[in-house]
């Protein structure tokens, strides 16, 4: 635990004793940089031995610190977990054995580039206990992988598919970016077919974010390419809508589908505001009233060194994530429910505000309520940007 929390050690603890935890792990090394990439990550190897021990100290401090809690979830991500050799992957999974306790583990999850596994490899990670697996593909045609800057091509994504599969793993989710300058339509439904029909029982839509600088962003200022229209992304996202129900993937979250049983449930205790522990630069970490991201940095979360930003929810803060994250889930939320935390909470008010302001969202058929339950229409899932922003 660090210092500005240290005083809060003992309701953390509580809190990790209410439930079980979520752990998230951020593996900052990828082979190179994606033309797109926002995320943490380097291709300095040199900066390994050191990223891993602090993760290791990491593991063993809050695994202490919160007195060796459930966790019912585990996700490597990054980055690029693949990256790991078979003995560092080895060493990190005994490492979460040790600082917590596993015997209630639903599932655990890492993310893999698809140009860095190998049937030896894969075979290692699904008898070390990782069960679900998550491939970068993002799409099936090499000029577009080429254009982002990924290491893999098209032959390579739906290998490792298929590698997977032959290694056990009955979980299998693949990325699949839109909004790519030069992706058609075609393409895109394509793209969900064949990785549907090489094993993917998980998908996961992306649309190509250029918020931050990177290569891309300024070869679309350079006007050297084009990015589709918001038309052209939002009639993609529909026909993946419309497309993925018949190929056995229903939506369970505005960009996720999944074949029956096999939704994301480290991702859905995100949405459904579960405590989680994030450990790695840049990870974030929700238990108790506490939200907090680490650095950044990777040489100053390194050195231990990085500003971390922390944040403690009040009541009305906590109560409106409740909605903000649970509309995601097509489920949609129980307004009732909240209503009545709202009433133990004195905050009443600021719910019938929010009635207010979603009824017009409700008569223009973005939002559907049926008895207690809220959720977001069809067409809502498109636009839902504007009634989440009311519970910013
Ligand atoms: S694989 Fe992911 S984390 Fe690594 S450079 Fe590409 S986009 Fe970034």
């Amino acid at each position: 635990m660090f210092k500005e929390l240290e005083a809060q050690s003992e309701a953390l603890r509580e809190a990790a004793r209410v439930e079980p935890l979520g752990l998230y792990l951020h593996i900052p090394f990828c082979v190179d940089r994606c033309a797109y990439c926002s995320f943490v990550s380097t291709r300095e190897e040199s900066l390994r031995p050191a990223v891993l021990e602090r993760l290791r100290q990491d593991l063993q401090t809050w695994g202490d610190e919160l007195g060796h809690p459930l966790v019912d979830t585990v996700y490597l991500g990054g980055g690029t977990p693949s990256v790991l050799t078979a003995g560092e992957l080895t060493a990190l999974t005994d490492e979460v054995k040790q600082a917590f306790d596993l015997s209630a583990l639903l599932e655990a999850t890492l993310e893999a580039n698809p140009g860095t596994v190998d049937p030896a490899w894969l075979q290692v990670a699904r008898g070390l206990g990782w069960d679900r697996i998550s491939l970068g593909v993002q799409t099936l045609d090499d000029d577009l992988l080429r254009r982002l800057g990924r290491i893999h091509d098209a032959r390579t994504g739906l290998e490792a598919l298929q590698q997977a599969r032959a290694a056990g793993f009955q979980r299998i989710s693949a990325d699949l970016m839109i909004g790519i300058p030069g992706q058609d339509l075609a393409r895109v439904l394509d793209d969900a077919r064949q990785l549907v029909a090489a094993g993917a029982s998980h998908l996961s839509i992306y649309m190509l974010d250029l918020d931050k600088d990177c290569p891309l962003k300024a070869e679309v200022a350079a006007g050297r390419l084009v990015l589709p229209t918001e038309d052209a992304v939002a009639e993609a996202f529909e026909a993946l809508q419309e497309a993925l129900p018949s190929l056995g993937l229903p939506a369970y979250e505005i960009s996720n589908y999944a074949r029956p049983g096999q939704l994301s449930i480290h991702n859905t205790r995100y949405w459904e505001r579960r405590p989680y522990l994030g450990l790695g630069p840049s990870s974030a970490s929700h238990l108790g009233p506490w939200r907090w991201t680490e650095s950044g940095d990777l040489h100053a979360w390194t050195k231990g060194t990085g500003a971390r930003d922390i944040q403690e929810l009040n009541p009305a803060e906590a109560l409106a994530e409740i909605p903000l994250l649970g509309l995601r889930m097509l489920r949609g939320i129980d307004w009732e429910d909240l209503r009545a935390r709202a009433a133990g909470l004195a905050l009443l008010p600021l719910v019938e505000k929010w009635e207010q302001e979603l009824e017009i969202f409700i008569q223009l058929g973005l939002l559907t309520r049926q008895g207690a339950n809220l959720r977001f229409s069809r067409k809502g899932l498109l636009l839902s940007n504007p009634v989440l922003e009311i519970f910013v």
